[in-house]
């Protein structure tokens, strides 16, 4: 891959900026949510059709996969680089002050993804009518902010068939625009949701000696088991514990059979993860036989932590370098403890992530805000460090 392919490729993708914002508008005006985009999977799909892509859309009509393969292409001896983005909205009025507001009441892009399926058409637009050295495939997910998510979904439809590395990127309001941020190894964190039903003895609240109070057990519950996260966790590996969601009883003179607790807990390490069933038997037991009652304890397995592959990130961070300056990419120091599905790709091939700066200024609004928005000129920042990630490869896997 030449230096003057590289520039032409990175100039095309720049002249296309008044094209890709006027895309990712039309997206943010008409958002869908998870497992019902298919107005989005139809419209993207059709442009990656015309543009001489081969599309594999599911038979659901949501979430496709598409194919750039050179006319030489050997799957023995040539690569094939994936890109991934999200389809997906969320149930959120908008309140953003844009002219471009969400056109469907109730459901808005509040998680860029509008932005990232930009991006990812972006690149499509810049290297449609190029020899590529190898295969370049782009995901286009749906579902990605619901749990089981659409990776696993994409994944068993064949989308990383034949796949040897997958990159993405997810906008970043705590990044100024025209700024990145990187890291090797944990990005994001694993995410599991417990739900813990109390069974006691219902009665009269004048005569709790006559029951077994699970409102009472609950709270003794919930309260060891805030404390347990800090003292059973090593410090420097962490792990979140949050209850979302409180339930029980029916009247306020009347002692319930059961209470109901359920939440999220959130880890980086393998380590951690694994201990968070025997942690919450372990404690639901001892406080459960201590008043006489019983419980039922559920783990809903959501997505692992994203784990960046060493080699991939440099290579992001190296094209980041290469695209907006040194002074312009960060290397963060910590992961975020929210979660992406991304991650379920990371368990088949190696892959990398990245932070795309979308802030105006210091008081951007975060992520599932319904007064989020993006400086749209980190859209081709976006498309042009990608491209460039990917060519990269393309070189030194050649
Ligand atoms: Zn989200
Ligand atoms: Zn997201």
């Amino acid at each position: 891959m030449d230096t003057q392919f590289l520039k032409k490729i990175d100039a095309s993708i720049s002249s296309n900026a008044k094209n890709l914002i006027e895309l990712r508008r039309f997206l943010h005006r008409n958002p869908e949510l998870s497992q019902q985009e298919f107005a989005t999977t139809d419209f993207l799909s059709k442009r990656l059709l015309d543009l001489g892509f081969d599309v594999n859309i599911r038979p659901e009509k949501t979430g496709f996969y598409a194919d750039l393969t050179p006319k030489n292409f050997d799957p023995k001896t040539d690569k094939t680089i994936a890109l991934r983005c999200d389809l997906d909205a969320l149930p959120i009025d908008e309140k953003a002050d844009v002219t471009y507001i969400s056109e469907n009441p109730g459901v808005m892009h509040a998680c860029g993804h509008d932005a990232h399926m930009t991006i990812i058409t972006g690149i499509a637009e810049a290297l449609a009518e190029t020899e590529l050295p190898g295969r370049l495939r782009l995901i286009y997910q749906h579902a990605e902010e619901t749990s089981p998510g659409g990776a696993s979904e994409l994944i068993a439809f064949g989308a990383l068939k034949g796949v040897d590395s997958i990159l993405g990127v997810h906008v970043e309001p705590k990044i100024k625009a025209g700024k990145v941020g990187v890291k090797p190894g944990a990005f994001t964190a694993a995410f599991d949701v417990f739900e813990i039903t109390i069974h006691g003895k219902a009665g009269h609240g004048a005569r709790p000696h006559h029951c077994v109070d699970p409102i009472y057990i609950l709270t003794q519950a919930a309260n060891a088991l805030y404390n347990a996260v800090g003292r059973r966790a090593d410090a420097g590996d962490p792990m979140t514990f949050s209850i979302g969601k409180i339930e029980g009883g029916s009247a306020y003179n009347i002692i319930p059979n059961t209470a109901f607790m359920g939440g999220t807990i959130r880890t980086l390490s393998i380590e951690n993860r694994e201990k968070i069933k025997p942690l919450l038997n372990q404690i639901l037991k001892g406080i459960c036989d201590a008043h006489g009652a019983s419980y039922e304890l559920t783990i809903l397995s959501g997505s692992p932590a994203i784990i960046n592959d060493i080699h991939l990130n440099r290579s992001i961070r190296q094209a980041a370098v290469e695209t907006i300056g040194e002074e312009n990419v960060i290397d963060m120091q910590l992961p975020s403890m929210g979660s992406e599905d991304f991650s379920e790709y990371l368990k088949f091939v190696p892959g990398a992530m990245f932070r795309l700066g979308v802030a105006e200024d210091d008081n951007a609004h975060m992520l599932h805000s319904a007064f989020f928005k993006i400086e749209e000129t980190s859209l081709t920042i976006g498309s042009r460090i990608l491209t460039r990630t990917v060519l990269n490869l393309f070189k030194e896997e050649a």
